[in-house]
């Protein structure tokens, strides 16, 4: 079975009265946005619901689209999405998982799927004391439907996107789409990443953006409480220093020393340093205590 599911944007195009007629992946019609539309200058992919009118210039992503038919606000038109296309899809992803047909070279999610999301909403970002900047330099998004972070998960060298993970803003649990998805062959933060900076290896996606904020280095997240030695390689080929800013707590530690006696010469390690603050995770900590952190940072030989 095909995994996008250009059927579900098709029936939404016809319950919006959008008159169609398919070409290919796109759907033509007369424009949305402009009227009257002689000649059906606009078209959207129907697997992505990407669209643009050559006649008036109007672009933009499902939830553009239903915001602009239906009078609504973006953020209404995103929970609209995530309810109706949004909610097929996962629902299709469950399905297909629990049949074992799942494989994520079949089962994509599109660019398009971020259109069932919002930005960040402010007191969301102080809670977490993120910036706005840099939440958009990782492409976080924000689902209004559940509350919840939207955590990009993309290939690790085409940025491609593979899915994301949910994290529910009151409780530490995630939810990974599509179900299944192998984090473990990419890390969180490598498309915000430049070469050659400092690599802050972190667990959590949402301490990678917060430790990113301090000229330290740049945070990855291997997303787990384990780094696999494919995450690893994809440091290294990017970064000849890393800061391993694991959880303080027991697996954090074990897995620290382990890094630094298997892949010593792979990289200059170094550990950052929890002090005598009582934090479990980087976010956990404030920014003097971070910063101080990365000054007191031991080297991985020394730390072992
Ligand atoms: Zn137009």
């Amino acid at each position: 079975m095909d995994s996008d599911s250009p059927v579900a944007i098709e029936t939404l195009l016809r319950e919006l009265n959008v008159s169609f007629v398919k070409s290919g992946k796109e759907a033509v019609a007369h424009c949305p946005y402009h009227s009257p539309d002689k000649h059906a200058s606009w078209s959207i992919n129907t697997q992505t619901g990407l669209h643009h009118c050559f006649s008036c210039g109007a672009s933009g992503n499902l939830a553009h689209l239903v915001s602009h038919i239906k009078n609504i606000p973006y953020s209404s038109a995103a929970i609209e999405i995530n309810q109706t296309v949004g909610w097929a899809r996962s629902y299709q992803w469950r399905e297909d998982y629990d049949n074992k047909n799942f494989s994520p070279q079949t089962f994509k999610v599109s660019e398009a799927d971020m259109a069932m999301f919002t930005d960040i909403p402010q007191e969301v970002l102080a809670g977490r004391r993120i910036e706005r900047s840099t939440a958009e330099l990782f492409g976080v998004r924000y689902n209004p439907a559940n509350h919840s972070w939207i955590l990009p998960i993309r290939d690790p060298y085409s940025d491609e996107l593979w899915g994301w993970q949910e994290k529910f803003i009151s409780e530490r649990h995630f939810r990974n789409y599509p179900i299944g998805i192998t984090k473990s062959k990419t890390l969180f933060g490598l498309d915000a990443f430049t070469d050659g900076s400092t690599a802050v290896v972190v667990e959590s996606p949402i301490d990678a953006m917060r430790v990113s904020t301090f000229g330290a280095g740049s945070g990855l997240a291997c997303s787990g409480l384990q780094i696999s030695d494919f995450q690893l390689s994809l440091v290294f080929e990017r970064s000849d220093n890393t800061v391993l800013a694991l959880d303080s707590d027991n697996a954090g530690v074990r897995e620290t020393g382990r890094i630094c006696r298997e892949y010593q010469g792979r990289s200059n390690f170094w550990v950052f340093d929890y002090g005598d603050t009582v934090a479990k995770d980087p976010g956990e900590m404030d920014d003097i205590d971070i910063i101080l952190g990365f000054a007191n940072a031991i080297s991985g030989i020394r730390w072992l």
